[in-house]
């Protein structure tokens, strides 16, 4: 690796953000693995961080936490990994050793982070990547796949993972999903494909996404709130029983109110929103019909098993990578993805082309 600079998507503080050069970065600890980056795509949160709606996120720092990379160093502790491997990542790094990753709170590590966003690990829009606990956060991809099989893995599948596991679906049941972007679609692929939900009802407002799902086969229901009331069709499509989970990803008043009125006796409403604001539920309905409502943040505890499951060809998320530029074009690639134009769902960027 002789490159002493590299092109880094650098965020400067609320809408300012540009292709800078930046050191490339360097072992610092034995459990480290630098990685060239193979192919990388924004996260709906970096959008949240450039428009400035994440305050603790501190500048300048190189967003991108949902990647794969081809291992360029390593550390002398890392074990089982060698240059030249194809790996895929978590979203974040956490120690495995603290009171919160033995706890089962990796997310909460006092000695990680998320890449490209708090505690300061710089992310992988970038043309190398510092990767700190490397055995615990590195995932080999699988003989026979490629990295746009397992991009999704860690980060919009593991948070699905983590709201369908909390909404406790089981085969046969009805399910909704409120807000079907990347994470709610991968949310409708493992309701369907994994968990064998009978009926799967997907909810939004743009209809490109709810086409997306139902062209996919992984919705059985489409239904776009901007023309009909998702509650009455939900009770008309379940004999007005109402369904037996919701997963919730928009984060807003009306989505909320809603999931938890399309819910039948014991329901659960499963978010996986990060709320700006404090909302209200409606509590004079949930404790007469036993509604339970859960919330938080994933600890990437299904990603293992995911990646079995890609490997098997029960997940599929090709049908979501709808745009594909490199680096070099990443800041037109933020205005498409982050304005949700052109029917985009997942924006891949290659390595820079020089
Ligand atoms: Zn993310
Ligand atoms: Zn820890």
């Amino acid at each position: 690796m002789g490159e002493k600079t590299m092109k880094a998507l650098v965020y400067h503080g609320p809408h300012q953000f540009s292709l800078d050069d930046m050191p490339v970065p360097q072992i610092q600890e034995p459990g480290d693995v630098i990685l060239r980056v193979t192919l990388a795509t924004p996260c709906t949160s970096d959008i949240h961080i450039l428009e400035g709606h994440i305050p603790f996120v501190k500048w300048p720092i190189t967003l991108g936490h949902e990647f794969c990379g081809e291992i360029v160093e390593l550390g002398s502790a890392v074990e089982g990994f060698k240059v030249g491997d194809r790996v895929t990542c978590l979203p974040g790094a956490f120690c495995n050793e603290c009171e919160m990753c033995k706890s089962g709170y990796s997310s909460f590590c006092t000695h990680g982070g998320c890449y490209g966003n708090f505690l300061h690990l710089p992310g992988a829009l970038a043309e190398y990547i510092r990767i700190p606990f490397a055995l615990q956060t590195m995932k080999h991809i699988p003989e026979g796949l490629v990295e746009e099989d397992v991009l999704l893995a860690g980060d919009m599948l593991g948070t699905a993972w983590f709201g369908i596991t909390n909404a406790e679906v089981k085969k046969g049941d009805s399910i909704a999903v409120f807000g079907v972007g990347p994470v709610g679609m991968c949310a409708c692929i493992l309701a369907k494909k994994v968990f064998e939900a009978k009926t799967v009802i997907a909810v939004d407002l743009a209809q490109y996404r709810l086409d997306a799902v139902m062209n996919a086969g992984v919705a059985d229901y489409i239904i776009n709130s901007g023309e009909e009331d998702p509650v009455k069709k939900i009770r008309e499509i379940t004999g007005r029983k109402g369904v037996n989970a919701v997963v919730e990803t928009a984060g807003v008043q009306s989505t909320m109110t809603a999931a938890a009125r399309s819910l039948g006796i014991g329901g659960i409403l499963s978010t996986i929103s990060l709320f700006s604001k404090p909302l209200e539920l409606p509590l004079d309905l949930m404790p007469n019909r036993n509604l339970q409502l859960k919330t938080g943040i994933q600890q990437c505890e299904g990603v293992d098993t995911i990646i079995e499951l890609i490997k098997e060809g029960k997940i599929d998320t090709r049908f979501m990578q709808t745009h594909r530029s490199p680096l070099n074009d990443i800041i037109h690639a933020l205005d498409i993805f982050g304005g949700n134009k052109d029917g985009c769902i997942k924006y891949l960027i290659t390595p820079y082309e020089r």
